[in-house]
């Protein structure tokens, strides 16, 4: 199979309009969607299944987000903010199909924000407010920064050797909130026996995440408000390793539609009713599903 990105000059040079949240969201969800089809119809090949038509992408220069003569330099028009996490394995701009000049990305372990990532946000605020429609929190299943914070919630005794820098300690710290939540929410909806349970601590690694992700989009929230007129909406999201979607809530069945992103949480009491929507839907999983979406069986 071939996957062929082609320059098409009769093609037009004028990138689409984002004239809102729901288109910027719209445009990042077709492109996880276009990722997720590439990756998929990879692997079929792989595996044989089929030959698969060439798919061809067409592109321009300019729809590639680069200029489209020598010597010109684009101006900078992100249409959305992406705040995610440093892991290797989520790269921003492919699980998106995004190029240059679309996405203003910071990546942090734990999609966390001290001074310097807010900062950087409210420069793209004042800035970059005529192209910038969005801005989304992307945390990711598996994600070594929130296990560092489940283990040092779990095992107060290793917060010395998980912890042991101060730099390390703020990602700790940052996402307790979170554990603690995701904690909450399980023991409401699993029962106080969840606790001694072998899949536990998987299970508050796999909860924390979501609740993470919606906890820095509440605070981003709470930063923009009165810092400019008309601020961009603050959404929050999760990319899977297994659907390698981004999405809301965990699901095994196909079948299911489930939000893709949700708008930051208003207020501690909608952050926990989410926490607890989360629970349950991992609750609510059967074996396998556990096991794919779950367990904490690959090296982090
Ligand atoms: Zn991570």
């Amino acid at each position: 199979m071939d996957i062929i990105y082609r320059y098409d000059p009769f093609a037009p040079i004028e990138m689409p309009k984002i004239p809102d949240v729901e288109s910027a969201m719209g445009r990042l969800i077709e492109g996880n969607d276009r990722f997720v089809n590439i990756v998929t119809q990879m692997q079929e090949r792989t595996l044989g299944l089929h030959k698969g038509e060439p798919m061809v992408i067409p592109v321009s220069p300019v729809t590639l987000g680069l200029p489209l003569f020598e010597g010109v330099m684009p101006t900078q028009a992100p249409f959305a903010a992406i705040v995610g996490c440093a892991d290797a394995r989520v790269p921003t701009e492919a699980i998106f199909d995004e190029s240059f000049n679309s996405l203003f990305v910071l990546r942090i372990a734990g999609n966390v924000l001290g001074a310097e990532g807010i900062g950087s946000l409210h420069y793209a605020l004042a800035h970059l407010g005529e192209s910038l429609r969005t801005v989304l929190v992307l945390g990711h299943a598996k994600c070594g920064a929130v296990t560092a914070a489940v283990d040092a919630y779990l095992s107060p005794e290793a917060y010395v050797d998980i912890a042991s820098t101060h730099g390390l300690r703020t990602i700790v710290d940052s996402i307790q909130i979170a554990v603690r939540g995701a904690a909450r929410a399980l023991t409401l909806h699993g029962g106080p026996q969840i606790e001694s349970t072998p899949d536990y601590r998987s299970l508050l690694v796999a909860v924390s995440v979501y609740v993470n992700a919606a906890v820095s989009a509440l605070e981003l929230k709470r930063e923009f408000q009165g810092f400019v007129e008309n601020a961009p909406a603050v959404n929050f999201s999760v990319y899977d390793f297994e659907s390698l979607k981004i999405q809301c809530l965990p699901t095994d069945d196909d079948n299911v539609t489930i939000p893709r992103y949700l708008p930051a949480p208003d207020s501690a009491d909608d952050l926990f009713q989410y926490a607890g929507d989360v629970a349950k839907a991992f609750l609510a999983l059967d074996d396998d599903a556990l096991d794919r979406n779950c367990r904490l069986t690959v090296k982090l």
